[in-house]
């Protein structure tokens, strides 16, 4: 892939550099870009290699349980059960085979996540800037850099302003290193190299353009590892808690199998091989292996149904969290609003003008509000118009008939407006010189333009947050003229700007904040950017679900008040500023949060205070951000969520979690498949730990009061194999419930096995127990054979684990209804392949011959299917009369 011959880039001048590289700060031609990606090659580096299928599938077998069974096989083999050893080997194989292609489906939907967001990068080509993806880069290629991006190239610097870039990825040094753009002697070492930026470290502030100098492996970083990204862990605290369950079920297990298995040597006189070979049997039936693997398959199927909802998870972990959040802390432009705006409202001097149109359409009618004479006002208002495009740096196009913006939405409806008021921004910027700049910034709200017209003057051009533009000069009585002007637009739900020019002398070059003090006031601007339909709908869904919604804004205290009230973010929405909540110690603030839905002119610092304010309530906190300063709250909250379209890489790396459409119904989606994924995984358990403490409770008995077992070792085992293949992994695509958003979230102490839970599992167990038992005395007493009652009592624990089933589909809500009773593609294909393999199991004269089982006849098969309904109804009559004692909590 590397072409270009190494070279000290850091100890040329700018020009060399440029001249080297055949390139020019207007960056390469299109053309000359796409020969140049096809010489080098993509700007990326090899993925790294995950562990190989092969020793994936060994892993599945290193595991105590597995040796143990594969020991015991072995045994039985050695004393002649040819067949059970035959039905052990076949369930080790069967589990490992599950839990291979599920932990393989887990890692891939994890992996597959980042190549969701992908990197993005800001060149200048044929003289416009535009965004392209970072993997197209190319030698030459003229890169803009601000705070927040991760350096996307190698680059050599040709403009910096107040650079510092982190680059312990590659030096391994922790301090952020200021550069400049001057060489610097062959000899310096890496980290001093201040003309250089390196691929893949972190712009920490500032701004800079740089040419890029080496691509993809060609890079430092590319160079020195391509180990940049790691395998995704499948890790999560939910798992370590299953884990640790299971590990200490089976310690137990075996211990009680090893006192069942001497009880029944040296009390029952059974024979030692039948009895090791039951009691080896009973623990395969009793501990729950495959339930790791079907959780995690549950915690995956909720990434991918997550990402299909544009949330993509970084961090597993996230997706058991979402469930639980009972905070969202959300922007407001871009995540409730639609980032659509448009110029409705001037104000300049005594006139106001109203602005008609639609999106960035440079069409629309420009009136006079209150009766004051049109054409002066326009007159009036031709300064205010001309700043808003000089202290601008978008772009409008036009495709397939529909005007968009490249660059911030603002800047392009100024430019939108001022094509409205018949000014050409193209011709404009042309006369007018861009000497330097002051860039937007959130801490100072503001930003400034330093230009030179042909005529000689140098002037600088400012728009920002209008108290922020106001502060800079101005009599008293005109500040609080301006202040009414924007409280009255911004009570309509108006963002407003101010506007200032200043002019300078001639030959200026440098802007600095010194040089704005003085600026005269042109006015101010509204512009509408209508909330998110789908916002409104998602923050009544959270209200619902008991989850509350703060916004969090950069933005006035007027605009963002209206637009909580126009999506109805609390019944009287009410609201602190960043200048009050300074005022306020940590604890004041904890006890004002509850009842603040808004908090507007807020820093980063706020945020990172407010996320801490509520977690010390008990919330969990789900924020969202997308500046380079956002990292250390979106770090603080419990899924932090960073915005894909409009974000920053550093906002993103800090994440949990990223919008793809940077869009807060996306935030909503995902905490109600967070929630669906907890729910499956408590129905997981629900199902899983009777069916194997029925048969478990039934052949303790047996051996305890000495009667014949109801089911033989190999039967135990196939009903094993059967449910792991079949009904097993059915809870695991179960769709959100009814009622999913109504109730509230839970506890962040909530325990995974509820009271409710472990009742329940005592209630079926004993209960699937009793069942078995009673058919297969029942039938002994009917005259059937042993062989027969025996399998009845198999087939009556599939079909009751059926009934089961759909109990547990809705644990919290009646089963007993159509959606309930109808089931999923999943549940019916499950079901059906039980009822084949129950078919065989009876009736294929093969199986027969390996199970020891005996036809049935249809009156048996009815009485069974009788009694399973009969569960079905006594459990769902459990469930209504439990939630009418109001044992539980979480029946409430
Ligand atoms: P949020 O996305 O959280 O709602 P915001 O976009 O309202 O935040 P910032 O981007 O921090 O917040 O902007 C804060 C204020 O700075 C705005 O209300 C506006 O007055 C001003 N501002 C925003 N963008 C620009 C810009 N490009 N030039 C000048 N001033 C700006």
């Amino acid at each position: 892939m590397q072409t270009e011959p190494l070279r000290d880039w850091h100890a040329l001048s700018t020009a060399e550099a440029l001249a080297c590289l055949d390139t020019a700060p207007q960056g390469l031609s299109e053309t000359e870009a796409a020969l140049r990606l096809q010489a080098h090659g993509p700007n990326s580096l090899p993925a790294p290699r995950g562990r190989s299928p092969l020793l994936r599938f060994l892993a599945q077998f290193h595991n105590a349980l597995i040796y143990f069974l594969l020991a015991s096989a072995l045994a039985a083999l050695l004393l002649g059960h040819a067949v059970d050893a035959l039905v052990i080997v076949a369930v080790v194989v069967v589990n490992a085979v599950v839990g291979f292609i599920q932990e393989g489906r887990a890692e891939k939907a994890l992996s597959g996540m980042e190549s969701l967001i992908s990197d993005k990068a800001h060149v200048v080509r044929g003289g416009l800037r535009e965004s392209v993806d970072a993997a197209t880069l190319v030698p030459g290629d003229v890169v803009m850099l601000e705070a927040g991006d991760r350096v996307p190239a190698d680059l050599r610097l040709i403009r910096v302003r107040a650079l510092a870039i982190e680059e312990a990825a590659l030096t391994g040094e922790s301090v952020a290193a200021e550069k400049g753009e001057l060489p610097v002697a062959a000899d310096t070492a890496l980290a001093e190299r201040s003309a250089m930026a390196y691929s893949g470290t972190l712009v920490a502030r500032g701004q800079a353009t740089g040419v890029v100098v080496a691509t993809g492996t060609a890079t430092e970083i590319g160079r020195i590892s391509a180990l940049l990204q790691s395998v995704p862990s499948l890790a999560t605290p939910l798992l370590r808690q299953i884990d640790s369950f299971a590990a200490k079920l089976t310690a137990a297990i075996s211990l009680g199998a090893a006192a069942l298995f001497a009880f029944a040597v040296l009390v029952r006189g059974f024979d030692w091989v039948d009895a090791l070979i039951a009691v080896v049997a009973l623990a395969v039936g009793a501990i729950p292996e495959g339930l790791p693997a079907v959780i995690t398959i549950t915690l995956a199927i909720g990434v991918q149904r997550m990402a299909a909802r544009k949330a993509v998870i970084r961090k597993l972990p996230a997706v058991e969290t979402l469930g639980a959040t009972s905070v969202i802390c959300t922007d407001k432009t871009g995540t409730l609003t639609r980032n659509e705006m448009m110029v409705s409202r001037v104000m300049a001097g005594v006139h106001e003008l109203r602005v008609e149109g639609s999106g960035y359409q440079p069409e629309g009618a420009i009136t006079c509000r209150g009766g004051s004479d049109a054409a002066a006002a326009i007159a009036a208002a031709a300064d205010i118009v001309r700043c808003g495009v000089l202290c601008n740096d978008a772009h409008l196009r036009r495709s397939d008939g529909i005007w968009t913006v490249t660059g911030d939405p603002m800047e392009g409806a100024l430019i939108a407006l001022a094509r409205k008021a018949g000014i050409d921004e193209a011709d404009l910027r042309g006369e007018w010189h861009r000497v330097d700049e002051i860039p937007f910034d959130a801490s100072h709200r503001l930003m400034a333009t330093l230009r030179r017209d042909a005529a000689g003057p140098s002037v600088v051009f400012i728009k920002g947050a209008p108290e922020a533009v106001l502060a800079l000069g101005g009599s008293r009585e005109d500040a609080e003229a301006w202040d009414l002007g924007t409280t009255r637009a911004a009570d309509e739900g108006e963002r407003v700007l101010g506007f200032a020019m200043r002019e300078l002398p001639p030959a200026t070059e440098r802007l600095d904040f010194g040089l704005l003090q003085g600026a005269t006031m042109l006015g101010l601007m509204g512009f509408i950017d209508p909330p998110r339909e789908e916002a409104r709908l998602a923050i009544a869904e959270c209200r619902s679900a008991g989850i509350a919604v703060k916004m969090i804004t950069g933005d006035h205290v007027g605009t963002a008040l209206a637009i909580a009230r126009q999506l109805a973010l609390a019944d009287t929405p009410r609201a602190l500023t960043g200048t009050q909540i300074e005022a306020m110690s940590d604890a004041e603030l904890a006890e004002a949060v509850p009842h603040t839905a808004v908090f507007a002119r807020a820093s980063p610092e706020h945020k990172l205070r407010i996320v801490r304010a509520q977690q010390s309530r008990g919330a969990i906190v789900a924020m969202t951000g997308d500046g380079v300063n956002d990292a250390p709250s979106l770090k603080q909250a419990d899924v932090g969520t960073a915005m894909g379209v409009s974000g920053t890489q550093a906002a993103r790396e800090a994440a949990e979690m990223v919008l793809l459409d940077d869009n807060f119904a996306s935030i909503v989606a995902a905490v109600r498949e967070g929630r669906t994924v907890y729910d499956n995984i408590r129905k997981v358990i629900a199902w899983t730990l009777p069916t194997n403490g029925g048969e478990g409770i039934a052949v303790i008995l047996a051996i305890l009061v000495g009667f014949a077992l109801p089911m033989t070792a190999t039967q135990i085992l196939w009903i094993n194999l059967v449910m792991t293949v079949t009904l097993g992994l059915v809870l695991a695509f179960e769709p959100p419930g009814p009622g999913i958003m109504t109730r509230p979230p839970r506890r962040r102490d909530a325990p995974l096995l509820s009271a409710f839970l472990l009742w329940r599992v005592l209630l079926v167990s004993v209960l699937f127990a009793a069942v078995l038992l009673a058919v297969f005395f029942g039938a002994q007493w009917a005259g059937d054979s042993l062989r027969e009652a025996r399998t009845m009592v198999v087939n009556m624990l599939v079909i009751a684990e059926i009934f089961y089933l759909f109990n547990v589909r809705y644990m919290h809500m009646r089963s007993l209804s159509h959606a309930g009773l109808q089931g999923t593609r999943a549940v019916l294909i499950a079901v059906g392949g039980a009822v084949i393999a129950q078919l065989a199991f009876t009736y294929a004269p093969p199986l027969q011959e390996v199970f020891d089982t005996a036809p049935l006849s249809i009156r048996d098969g009815a009485a069974m299917l009788a009694i399973g309904a009969a569960m079905f109804f006594l459990l769902e009559a459990e469930k209504t009369l439990m939630r009418k004692l109001g044992w539980f909590e979480e029946l409430a």
